[in-house]
């Protein structure tokens, strides 16, 4: 018999950026620990691969493509996943992409306001539609909800030749701490997972550098490469009744990088 509280039939959790990668790898456990799920992404085969992938575990799943750099695309979706799901308990707003390392100097307008298109307007974007809607349930009668954003280790390390990165993971930060006081009157919580080195399609070109993983390797105490089913556990926990009282924090999964 497993923990009552991490038993999440019958919530709904909606994810951006949820077809592949740490997205992916927070929904297959959501699923396997009984919630329906909503995903997001741009790609539509990626989109079908994921839902096919989610549906072994028995539980509601569908997929919309979505932009969540643009906000009307994010308003029609949250409207299509709230007519067929009824609800969101749980909001991971994890979409995101990175600006290409660079200097500094050779980061150009473009490049910021891409990076900040997906990662911070995105987030905004959805948080607050979801949020909206958690509160109107909670006028209702029927409050609670989980917001979770998908941040970085950028967002308290420096993380040269990404400032554009760095300062939208620092700022879903900043935004999911605001949250957190904002919303807590309507029982909502919302948190930040920072994700240490994890290997996905991300990461792949920096992973398949040998210099640079020889000098990473090292110095993740656990000595190997984060994986999105690493994500499960926190996806489950942060989702559940048993992290009610949990709010406003930051959450470390590196393998120790960041301590050490
Ligand atoms: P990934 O494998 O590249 O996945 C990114 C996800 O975001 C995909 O599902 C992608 O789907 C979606 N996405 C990208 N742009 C989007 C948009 N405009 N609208 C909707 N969905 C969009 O990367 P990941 O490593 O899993 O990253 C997930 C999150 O973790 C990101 O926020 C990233 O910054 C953060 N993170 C990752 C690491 C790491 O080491 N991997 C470390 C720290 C933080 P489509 O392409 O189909 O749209």
């Amino acid at each position: 018999m497993s923990y009552s509280a991490f038993d999440l039939t019958g919530k709904v959790a909606l994810i951006t950026g949820g077809n592949r990668g740490i997205g992916l790898g927070m929904a297959d456990a959501l699923a396997q620990s009984g919630a329906d799920i909503c995903l997001w992404g741009r790609d539509e085969a990626r989109n079908t691969a994921a839902v096919e992938s989610l549906r072994v575990h028995g539980t509601k799943i569908s997929a919309s493509v979505c932009d969540v750099s643009d906000e009307t695309q994010v308003t029609v979706c949250l409207g299509d996943c709230l007519s067929e799901f009824g609800r969101i308990d749980g909001c991971f707003a994890n979409a995101g992409v990175l600006g290409g390392a660079r200097s500094f100097f050779d980061i150009t307008a473009d490049d910021w306001h891409k990076v900040l298109g997906v990662n911070l307007d995105g987030a905004f974007y959805t948080l607050k539609a979801v949020a909206g809607h958690m509160k109107e349930r909670a006028e209702a009668g029927d409050p609670g909800g989980r917001l979770i954003v998908t941040s970085s280790l950028a967002s308290i390390s420096g993380a040269a030749r990404n400032e554009h990165y760095a300062a939208t993971k620092g700022g879903i930060t900043a935004m999911m701490k605001a949250l957190s006081v904002e919303l807590a009157r309507y029982g909502v919580t919302a948190n930040a997972i920072l994700p240490g080195w994890i290997e996905t399609d991300m990461t792949e070109a920096a992973m398949a550098n040998e210099k640079f993983a020889t000098n990473i390797i090292p110095r993740i105490p656990v000595r190997r490469w984060g994986q999105p089913e690493d994500f499960g556990g926190i996806a489950v926990y942060l989702m559940s009744d048993a992290s009610a009282y949990h709010t406003g924090d930051e959450l470390l999964i590196d393998g120790g990088y960041f301590l050490f």
